[in-house]
């Protein structure tokens, strides 16, 4: 499943930077998920929990910010997203708000990484 190898994939690196810091605990998690990933908070939240268990960060909070998605458009238009189909399908249309152009750069709305954590 897509979500449970990027929550892994997230998790391994709180894990990483837990050991390298010599930390007993993990006690939060800062994250930020663009809205493109499809990707929900409590979904990545709860796999979060299940695979810390028994591990340095398991009982951690998990502060999710979501990206809302950014363009940047061949007609000069640089700027977010308004509206698209978040929730039916698994890749949004994007379109320029401004031309309509669905050819545009994606400049913010599909990482997902770890910002900061907090140990102890
Ligand atoms: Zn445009």
């Amino acid at each position: 499943m897509h979500e449970v190898s990027i929550a892994g994939a997230i998790i391994d690196a709180v894990l990483d930077a837990a050991k390298k810091n010599n930390a007993e605990k993990v006690s939060e998690v800062f994250i930020e998920v663009g809205e493109l990933t499809a990707l929900y908070p409590d979904q990545l939240r709860f796999i979060f929990e299940t695979i810390t268990a028994g591990t340095v960060a398991e009982g951690a909070k998990y502060d999710i910010k979501v990206i809302k998605p950014m363009i940047k458009c061949k007609c000069s238009y640089n700027g977010p997203v308004e509206s698209f189909e978040k929730l039916h399908f698994f890749m949004p249309t994007i379109k320029c708000p401004k031309c309509g152009e669905t050819d545009v750069e994606i400049t913010a709305g599909r990482e997902c990484c770890v910002k900061r954590i907090k140990i102890s």
